[in-house]
């Protein structure tokens, strides 16, 4: 067993993350490819979870951001507390 890879997520999982993290990632990517079509393939990944987060007009669930917070310091130098 590991603990999911989220930052205080005590879950157990044979995977990455745990399975409520794991279907806020699906979601994620799926999301992503909407607004990809929506709004045009130069949307960034980096942009995307960056818009998820800090724009209060995306509404996301807590753990999806916990998600694209853990996304998006893997590719970028942006830390979150
Ligand atoms: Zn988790």
């Amino acid at each position: 067993m590991n603990k999911c890879e989220i930052k205080n997520c005590e879950r157990d999982t044979e995977d990455k993350f745990c399975t409520h993290h794991q279907m806020s990632w699906e979601a994620i990517n799926s999301g992503f490819e909407e607004w990809q079509n929506a709004l045009g393939t130069d949307l960034t990944w980096e942009n995307y979870l960056i818009q998820l987060i800090e724009d209060d007009a995306v509404k996301t669930g807590d753990l999806a951001i916990d998600v694209a917070i853990f996304e998006l310091e893997k590719v970028s130098d942006k830390k979150f507390d």
